[in-house]
């Protein structure tokens, strides 16, 4: 993309609504733009990591074997009268009706509307295991929306079912959901600590949430600070494997870390002192195993190998798609911008033309720029007629992992700079050595 033509609107100043560093960082790098309380449109560089993140969380998913769908927004109140939850759910709720005067709802998860497409199709223990997911986005009329994406109203969201005939193969299914989510986060340079948490209005005994630590969290978070060595880096797993599965979670999960709503000082009490540790943490997903609860009052049921109708084990797994934009560059940014980690990086490289106009350096930038392009990679060519120093400290806010800068005194020696955003370390190299290291 050459940024002349791009539509890229950074602003100068700090946005006064914004709290957080994040939220500054993407008004600034214009990412988004709220059109009312947490409520946002995602301008390209926006939506261009956004679309990132969601690959990423699909390429995962379906590695664990989880099978994507798209449900709509709107659903009807009557399927959440079934289950009970159309009263319980309270004032997060946007309710709607149509001109018929048939009630609707702007769904802010879908474990009834997922129960209803499975006993409508589903009638067999033969079918099973089955997880059904979608990316779709949410609403819930949050009391207090801020910190722009990270509590949003509306807000897109990884949702997941499992079905499975007992609980035993339910609880397989929560596994295999914790492996997938530990491999998806580490891929966006994030670590996510799975802890105890509480099962909330979705209900349910076994439950994690996976936070990022960050002193902008909005929960409270208590764990042993050995759980912060684990990663799941590049093992392969067998998501088939009951017991491949099953020991990752003891790995992650046998070391207390708990959120504010499950802790218990007795227990903290027993990790030696010097490994205690109190701190904030972002919620960026959370997994649930729930049995029957949905299944039951919706008859939501096959027929098992006995030929008995047994209601479904079910679960649900979620993972927080726009939340994540704003926990990534919580984790990942220094006083001049985002940095962004490779996996989620809007474009691979900035290529910074510090002399526009001139014939050599302009078609130097031009072929570096299509050599780029023609290896796969996405480079974004700052082509505007503009000062060095404005160039740069564009590239610096929106933060891609490497700049490549051109100018008319270096290619005299046949050398551009190559810029690592995150060290800062610059090294001069011909243009076709710099290409080479961005493969
Ligand atoms: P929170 O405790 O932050 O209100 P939640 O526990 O209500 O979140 P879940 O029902 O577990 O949310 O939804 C799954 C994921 O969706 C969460 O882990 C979080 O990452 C994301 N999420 C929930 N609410 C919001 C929101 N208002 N804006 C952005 N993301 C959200
Ligand atoms: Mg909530
Ligand atoms: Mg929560
Ligand atoms: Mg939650």
């Amino acid at each position: 993309m050459r940024l002349s033509r791009y539509f890229l609107p950074v602003l100068k100043e700090d946005p006064k609504e914004a709290q957080i560093v994040s939220h500054r960082l993407m008004l600034r790098a214009g990412m988004i733009k709220q059109q009312t309380a947490g409520i946002y449109s995602w301008l390209p560089l926006g939506f261009k990591v956004l679309r990132r993140v969601e690959q990423i969380v699909h390429e995962e998913q379906q590695r664990a074997g989880h099978i994507p769908l798209l449900m709509p927004t709107l659903q009807s109140a009557d399927l959440w009268r079934e289950s009970g939850r159309y009263d319980d759910y309270g004032e997060e709720m946007l309710r709607i009706q149509d001109r018929h005067k048939r009630d609707l709802l702007y769904g802010p998860t879908n474990e009834e509307m997922i129960t209803d497409i499975f006993r409508s199709h589903v009638n067999s223990y033969k079918d099973l295991p089955l997880t059904l997911y979608h990316v779709q986005w949410k609403f819930r009329d949050e009391i207090r929306p801020r910190f722009g994406v990270m509590r949003g109203r509306e807000f897109l969201m990884k949702d997941g079912y499992n079905f499975d005939l007992t609980k035993e193969d339910a609880l397989h299914a929560y596994n295999r959901h914790l492996v997938s989510y530990l491999r998806t986060y580490e891929r966006m340079g994030l670590q996510a600590i799975p802890m105890r948490a509480d099962g909330g209005p979705i209900g349910g005994d076994y439950t994690h949430e996976f936070l990022v630590l960050a002193e902008t969290g909005e929960s409270e978070v208590f764990y042993d600070s050995q759980i912060t060595d684990l990663t799941f880096g590049d093992r392969q797993i067998n998501y088939d494997s009951v017991e491949q599965c099953q020991a990752v979670l003891e790995e992650f999960t046998s070391r207390y870390a708990r959120t504010d709503e499950t802790h218990d000082e007795a227990v903290f009490a027993e990790v030696p002192e010097e490994r205690r540790r109190t701190a904030r943490g972002i919620e960026v997903g959370q997994i649930f195993y729930f049995g029957t609860k949905y299944s039951e009052p919706m008859g939501a049921t096959v027929v098992g190998p006995d030929g008995q109708r047994v209601p479904v084990h079910m679960g649900s797994h979620g993972i927080g798609v726009s939340r994540l934009l704003g926990a990534i560059i919580e984790a990942n940014h220094d006083d001049r911008g985002i940095v962004w980690p490779e996996g989620v990086t809007p474009f691979h490289v900035g290529i910074v033309n510090l002399k526009q106009g001139d014939n050599s350096t302009d078609s130097a930038c031009d072929a570096i720029y299509a050599e780029l392009q023609a290896r796969g990679l996405d480079p974004l060519y700052d082509d505007r007629d503009d000062r060095a120093g404005a160039k740069f400290a564009t590239m610096d806010l929106i933060g891609l992992p490497w700049r490549i800068t051109v100018g008319p005194r270096g290619l005299a020696a046949n050398k551009v700079e190559l810029t690592n955003r995150r060290t800062g370390a610059t090294e001069e190299m011909s243009p076709k050595e710099a290409i080479a290291r961005l493969e």
